[in-house]
């Protein structure tokens, strides 16, 4: 079987959204690849949407030709690296690349379909990051970052996302820093940053210090379920079982070897990975309400 004929049928995928949905999952990242590029993406992010916060990430290319689809999902994250049309095209490794990002984020609101924009910082923006979020949050339109990183074990994991590339490296550590410092900041009075104070902090402290002020949580704050229904902690681990066996494993012994093993896993900076550890359990959860809540009465002069 390869790996094509081996993905997910629809109802395969709303099987597997329920037994995550009973197991007490409540938001989805649809990531890629890319998602949109399923026939059925529409019915499934329907589903999904009735259950759970729904996030979709796109770099632009199918946003536009799947609105309908779309209009039922909490967010849609379209990647953009600068307001620099050549730098974007180039990082991103595709010509037009940045027009068809601008493009998607501006039908995309007037659709009144929640979108926003996802920068990955790297050594090649840093300098950037900061009039990048002003460009948009003064237009209204919210900003999620993504950190440069790269998979330690590329031939391992689920699957792959991230190549070691020395140009994106963030060498200056003083100067992520600087923009966490920047960020926190202007989330006093800006609620269209989406990145969480708390997630600031860790990053700030990696990015002086090397250290880690979380530990990770992969498979018990997040999981990863790739387009076949393999179930695993992160892309960068291998899977472990097929979603429809989770639950008969779930609250196993092996399970709990594998999250204590994970907890001391320090091989990936994904932004997202961070963002969900530091976030881990109820008072995680009620952190990130606060922190939300402080950006709109902000926002609001409260
Ligand atoms: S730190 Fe966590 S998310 Fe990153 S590779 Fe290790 S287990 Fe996976």
């Amino acid at each position: 079987m390869d790996s094509d004929s081996a993905e997910l049928s629809t109802e395969d995928v709303k099987r597997g959204l329920d037994i995550l949905r009973d197991l007490g999952v409540l938001e989805i990242v649809f990531s890629g690849g890319n998602p949109l590029l399923r026939d059925d993406i529409g019915e499934i992010l329907d589903y999904a949407s009735k259950y759970f916060v729904t996030t979709v990430y796109d770099n632009g290319s199918i946003a536009l030709n799947k609105i309908d689809e779309l209009r039922s999902v909490d967010f849609v994250a379209i990647s953009l690296d600068t307001l620099d049309e050549k730098k974007n095209d180039y990082l991103k490794g595709v010509s037009g690349a940045w027009r068809r990002a601008m493009e998607a984020i501006e039908v995309l609101r007037k659709e009144g379909i929640s979108v926003g924009v996802s920068p990955t910082i790297s050594q090649m923006n840093i300098y950037e990051i900061i009039d990048f979020t002003k460009y948009f949050t003064e237009r209204g339109i919210p900003v999620w970052y993504c950190l440069y990183a790269y998979d330690y074990q590329p031939s391992r994991g689920a699957f792959s996302i991230g190549k070691r590339n020395d140009e994106y490296e963030i060498t200056d550590g003083k100067m992520l820093a600087e923009v966490c410092d920047a960020l926190m900041e202007m989330k006093k009075e800006n609620r269209y940053i989406y990145i969480t104070t708390r997630t600031l902090k860790a990053v700030k402290h990696l990015a002086l210090t090397g250290e880690r002020i979380w530990r990770c949580r992969a498979l018990r704050s997040f999981l990863v379920v790739d387009h076949m229904g393999r179930v695993s902690g992160c892309h960068c681990k291998e899977p472990i079982v097929s979603i429809f066996d989770l639950p008969r494993i779930w609250m196993s012994p092996m399970i709990k070897r594998l999250q204590n093993e994970y907890s001391h896993c320090r091989n990936c900076t994904y932004l997202c990975y961070i963002f969900y550890s530091v976030h881990a359990g109820l008072t995680g959860l009620l952190s990130i309400l606060f922190d939300r809540w402080g950006s709109i009465r902000a926002y609001m002069g409260k």
